[in-house]
């Protein structure tokens, strides 16, 4: 039997115009979806798109591909552990301790924190050598959008099952990016807190660790936010890019 077929569903929705004309970044959305659920899933990314606490979206563009069933990939989520702290600058110090155990330099890791928290419209992520600290994509505020993943839905009841308390989509579809990324040979760590003013824990992010929630990494009412992945030397950039944006992976 053939088998049914499979869409990437990329949401991307700014204010005062389109990214590319300068418009604020809002809000963005990655989803795999089989045909019967492409419906539920393009309103699912249209509420996203506009109801954002950073703002009320004037541009939203919403792209549907095939995907290639042949090349998904399988991958288990990382294990979560939350480390609870009270102050951004207490959270920092935390994040900054688990990317040195990753063995992030010193340099990579106060560059990395550097440019989140003065970051306030970025798209996607920014990608660091993790020894010399040095930026190694050149995309601008634009970053790299990772893509084509989505948890594989009989999987994700079974891990909502056993972590009762996450119950925001924000969680799961955090843990799906950062799965993707850590499974790649190329990262060293992920660090991330979110762009929304609203919220104010991020995570560290690794194959080795796992997924480390830290509770506070920014103050309430900041816009600063987005990710930096942390990756080796000489990494090949063009393929670890392909890989982000391009290889279509179930989490469960
Ligand atoms: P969010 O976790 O949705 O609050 O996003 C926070 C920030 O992380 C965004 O502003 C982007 O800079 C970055 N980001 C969100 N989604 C992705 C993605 N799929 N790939 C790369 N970076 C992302």
């Amino acid at each position: 039997m053939e088998n049914p077929s499979l869409y990437s569903l990329r949401m991307r929705a700014a204010q005062g115009g389109a990214h590319e004309c300068g418009g604020l970044h809002i809000s963005g959305g990655e989803r795999l979806s089989t045909a019967e659920e492409v419906e539920t899933l393009v309103s699912q990314l249209l509420h996203k798109a506009m109801s954002h606490s950073r703002g009320t979206a004037d541009f939203i563009s919403i792209v549907m591909e095939k995907v290639d069933q042949k090349e998904v990939e399988c991958l288990s989520p990382l294990p979560v552990s939350t480390y609870d702290v009270h102050t951004p600058e207490e959270g920092r110090r935390q994040a900054a301790i688990l990317l040195k155990q990753l063995f992030v330099s010193d340099t990579a890791i106060q560059n990395g924190l550097d440019l989140l928290a003065s970051s306030h419209n970025w798209r996607g992520a920014i990608l660091l050598d993790s020894q010399s600290g040095e930026r190694i994509d050149h995309r601008g505020d634009r970053g790299i959008r990772v893509s084509r993943m989505d948890w594989e839905k009989s999987k994700h009841r079974l891990w909502q099952n056993q972590h009762p308390s996450f119950t925001s989509s924000r969680i799961a579809e955090a843990i799906a990016l950062a799965t993707k990324v850590a499974r790649s040979p190329y990262t060293v760590a992920e660090l991330c807190w979110s762009d929304d003013p609203e919220y104010v824990t991020g995570y560290v992010g690794s194959c080795e660790l796992g997924y480390c929630r830290i509770s506070h990494l920014k103050r309430k009412g900041e816009l600063s936010g987005g990710r930096i992945f942390f990756v080796k030397e000489g990494t090949d950039i063009e393929s670890y890019i392909e890989y982000l944006e391009r290889k279509p992976v179930w989490i469960g």
